[in-house]
């Protein structure tokens, strides 16, 4: 029997009425092991606890809540490596990413640690005399976390940390495919001075526990990092209970390149943001919408690039980029390279399955040349190391075709000149915008989320997840006469 790892049900760990196998798609005979589904009726009994736990948890001191996020922030940066090494088992990713996701996902709990400190409210006089107005936050209650599989540590770290730093209770469930990855954060978080069932890990399928945990009236609010189809079945679910919802759900990124952009610069933006974490970022520069004046320079440099990238094992010496997921998501990869070539794209190189030494879920990545921002690979999130090159004529063009999309996170403008930039940053309808910079997520002190289908309800990281994790308490006081 391979390592069984539990679920961590109203403050015990505890087995599952199943278990799912997790392997590692580098390479398929490692068994990383077998994980615990939880029943429906220990979500309930975890949900219960929570609301217990939530009380408790408020009501401590600012102090030991800091202290509490400060240690979980501090060993994950200080176990980066192995922990790093662990997610990119799981998910597939070179270290060099594991590594810096779970370091970046440890300064989210150091950031909220010392949010912990600076939660001030408000005040004012009312229009009655002799009355005070006192505004401030408090805890929605008790908060439902489902996260991807594609950044398993760092999505459900930027969501945990202001969760529990604005006084909520937890109950997490993260994708099925990086189990791992939550068990080791969830032993981090539960060994501290929290209390007994402040934080839930309850892992399952999205389509069973999943559902059951957004339709239970136990909840307060669900914040979600996933597709747009899961994404609105949770906001219909949610709005049943009038259950608080935060969503991110993917985009169709666009990095604009200018006929006056640093070449070299535009091809390594180009290269990073469409082929980092094999394409399977919300982020992800799957749209190049470049000048036609430079064009074919670029396009001889970027189809050059992505010839020389090392695709391999994610641990491997070298390796540039690692293998898809899973066997499911290697197949649509292989259809949408199909179904451009279909549309009239010319695949100038990759987008075929590669046999390696171990048997994984390996794939070239590909470009796309000579494509129209009407295709459906220029429409939909492919999640693949896909990326397809838009030619346009103008400036005005490039931006218009950016804008052209139902999502809107993130987009990107590769230019030195400053009106250009200036015209870009103030004008693409995303919620994000970089300047000579990778379509990119954000650093964990300011807001990240984007418009469209990319983003429903309020903001995540920095001060803005206040907003989410919070609700507003407006209190009156008539202090009286002194004697
Ligand atoms: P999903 O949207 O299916 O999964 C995201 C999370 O939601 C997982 O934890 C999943 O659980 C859970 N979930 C699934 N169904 C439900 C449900 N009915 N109720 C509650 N929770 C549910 O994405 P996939 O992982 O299947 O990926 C499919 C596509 O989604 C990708 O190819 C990509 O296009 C997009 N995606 C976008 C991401 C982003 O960063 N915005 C992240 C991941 C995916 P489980 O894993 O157990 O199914």
């Amino acid at each position: 029997m391979q390592d069984l790892r539990k679920n961590y049900i109203a403050g015990e760990w505890t087995d599952g009425v199943s278990h799912i196998e997790n392997r590692n798609p580098s390479d398929l005979t490692d068994v990383i092991g077998m994980f615990a589904q939880a029943s429906a009726d220990q979500l309930d009994a975890t949900l219960d606890q929570a609301r217990r736990a939530q009380a408790e948890w408020e009501a401590y001191g600012m102090e030991r809540k800091q202290a509490v996020l400060m240690a979980i922030g501090t060993e994950m940066m200080e176990r980066a490596e192995e922990l790093g090494t662990l997610l990119c088992r799981e998910e597939g990713k070179p270290l060099a990413e594991g590594k810096g996701e779970v370091f970046r996902a440890g300064q989210f709990f150091t950031y909220y640690a010392a949010e912990c400190l600076r939660q001030l409210g408000e005040n004012a006089d009312s229009v009655r005399p002799g009355v005070e107005v006192d505004v401030r936050r408090e805890a929605v209650g008790t908060v439902a976390i489902i996260s991807p599989w594609n950044f398993p540590t760092a999505t459900a770290s930027w969501k945990i940390a202001p969760a529990l730093c604005y006084g909520n209770a937890v109950v997490w469930k993260p994708a099925n495919m990086t189990p791992a990855s939550a068990v080791a954060l969830t032993e981090i978080i539960t060994r501290q001075d929290i209390p007994k069932g402040l934080f839930s890990l309850v892992m399952g399928s999205g389509s069973d526990i999943g559902q059951r945990l957004v339709e239970s009236p136990k909840i307060d609010a669900i914040s979600f990092t996933g597709s747009v189809p899961v994404g609105k079945g949770i906001a219909s679910a949610a709005i049943q209970n009038l259950t608080k919802v935060q969503m991110e759900m993917g985009s169709k990124n666009a990095l604009a390149v200018m006929d006056d952009a640093d070449l070299d610069l535009a091809v390594t933006l180009a290269l990073g943001g469409a082929f980092g974490g094999t394409g399977q970022k919300c982020t992800a520069s799957s749209r190049l919408v470049v000048h036609a004046s430079i064009h074919d320079a670029f396009v001889e440099k970027l189809v050059a690039g992505t010839q020389a990238m090392k695709v391999g094992h994610a641990l491997g010496e070298g390796t540039q980029m690692g293998p898809v997921v899973s066997q499911q998501q290697l197949m649509e990869n292989l259809e949408y390279a199909t179904l451009g070539v279909s549309e009239g794209a010319e695949l100038a190189c990759g987008g075929a399955r590669l046999e390696m030494p171990h048997d994984g879920f390996y794939m070239s990545p590909g470009v796309f040349l000579n494509t129209t921002n009407d295709m459906r690979i220029n429409r939909e999130e492919m999640f693949a190391p896909l990326t397809s090159v838009i030619k346009v004529d103008s400036y005005a063009e490039a931006l218009a075709t950016v804008n052209d999309t139902n999502f809107g996170l993130t987009s990107g403008i590769v230019t030195q000149n400053l009106a250009r930039a200036t015209h870009f940053r103030r004008n693409a309808r995303t919620g994000v915008v970089t300047v000579n910079l990778p379509t990119a997520g954000t650093d964990y002190h300011v807001p990240f989320g984007g418009r469209g289908d990319s983003s429903y309800g309020p903001r995540e990281q920095g001060k803005a997840a206040a907003e989410f994790y919070t609700t507003v308490k407006t209190a009156y006081i008539s202090a009286g006469t002194p004697l």
